[in-house]
């Protein structure tokens, strides 16, 4: 396997440069068990595990690896490999853990691009949409808007037009995963080395899609279990039944790289306040001809946003739902560990700022 393959580039070969130095090797993560891992490196496909020290010096699960991940490892004369580091991640998706405390998890990191798919079918809703995209913005990958099920729908070119106005600049590809019409429109997002997701709510036609994509007709219906068992009896494996499993980094025959783990699917909003600005940048343009800096937008004079709304200029529902968000936002982020939030934040803001160098020396 070639790094560049597995979506290597320079901004990680940068953070690497010490760690080769010492004879490190690069590798990233394909699958995440309990205690273990398996990674993709240029040794093949290992089984790796954390060290003792990684372990110890990780202030929670954020600092552990977790799908998607550039590690540094060592590779044993067994063949098998010890994590000793977590690369910097230039995206990262995270979920709220289950039950009262509210912690994030890392889902997946590392996508160039997220696939934010919806139905045209009764299950169209832009509010939901504006969601996922906060998600999309926040995580650090881009954000591509898939409208599936255009089969099911008479008026397609209606309902982009309503999805562009509240996505100006994000793409909009409309597909009928089941009549494999329109995925040729993803191939540019699947080039070799790109790591793409899919992100939506269930039934809207992910594992469809993730089937096509992947050219895997046995995963129809259920992507886990039917591929475990379909693989346990290519390989006539008897006595590893219960350790194969699918991996979730999965190379696609384009070359492009499919993220494709369960946690993704359980993914509720969990986003800090610039993914929100990012979504709703029209209503915060608006808000700059406000009177108060700090207006509401109630009944404030002078208020740019009321004004928008009754000229027709922004749809009320759109408003709206931008104020339910951020409350749910300042909800979570009150609940949060003030201290850790601004740890993050600050470590974000170095990677972005890295990363615009970056890509602006391109
Ligand atoms: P997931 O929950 O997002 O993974 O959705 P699935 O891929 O399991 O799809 C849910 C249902 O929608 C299945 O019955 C699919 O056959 C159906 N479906 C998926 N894509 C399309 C499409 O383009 N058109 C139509 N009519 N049905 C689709
Ligand atoms: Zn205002």
């Amino acid at each position: 396997m070639n790094l560049e393959e597995l979506g290597w580039n320079s901004f990680l070969a940068l953070s690497f440069e010490s760690y080769q130095q010492a004879g490190y090797a690069a590798a990233r993560v394909a699958l995440e068990h309990k205690n273990s891992y398996i990674v993709y490196s240029e040794f093949g496909e290992l089984s790796a595990k954390v060290t003792g020290k990684l372990r110890y010096q990780a202030s929670g699960q954020e600092d552990l690896p977790a799908v998607g991940d550039w590690v540094v490892i060592k590779v044993s004369e067994e063949k098998t490999a010890t994590i000793h580091h977590v690369l910097p991640r230039q995206s990262k998706f995270t979920r709220k853990t289950a039950g009262a405390k509210t912690a994030a998890q890392i889902v997946a990191t590392n996508i160039d691009t997220v696939f934010l798919v919806s139905g045209l079918d009764g299950d169209f809703n832009l509010r939901r949409i504006e969601r996922y995209l906060i998600m999309a913005w926040e995580s650090g990958a881009h954000p591509v808007i898939i409208l599936n099920k255009a089969d099911l729908c008479d008026d397609v070119d209606e309902l982009v037009l309503e999805v562009e106005a509240i996505a100006p600049l994000v793409p909009i590809i409309t597909l009928s995963a089941v009549n494999q019409q329109g995925l040729d429109g993803l191939l540019r997002y699947l080039q070799p080395g790109k790591t793409v997701a899919l992100l939506g709510s269930s039934g809207v036609g992910k594992s469809t899609i993730a089937n096509q994509l992947t050219g895997d007709a046995s995963r129809v219906g259920g992507i886990g279990t039917m591929l475990q068992k379909v693989q346990a009896v290519r390989q006539g494996d008897d006595r590893g039944r219960h350790t194969t499993t699918h991996r979730e980094l999965i190379k696609l025959p384009s070359g492009g790289l499919l993220i494709d783990t369960p946690g993704m699917r359980e993914i509720q909003i969990w986003a800090q306040d610039e993914g929100l600005e990012d979504t709703f940048a029209d209503i915060k343009t608006l808000a700059q001809a406000c009177r108060f800096r700090d207006c509401q937008h109630v009944r404030e004079p002078g208020c740019a946003v009321r004004e928008a709304i009754q000229e027709g200029m922004l749809d009320l529902k759109r408003f709206l739902s931008y104020k339910k968000l951020q409350k749910e936002l300042k909800h979570l982020s009150d609940r949060q560990d003030k201290n850790a939030a601004l740890v993050e934040k600050e470590k974000w803001k170095k990677i972005h700022k890295t990363m615009r160098k970056y890509q602006n020396k391109r």
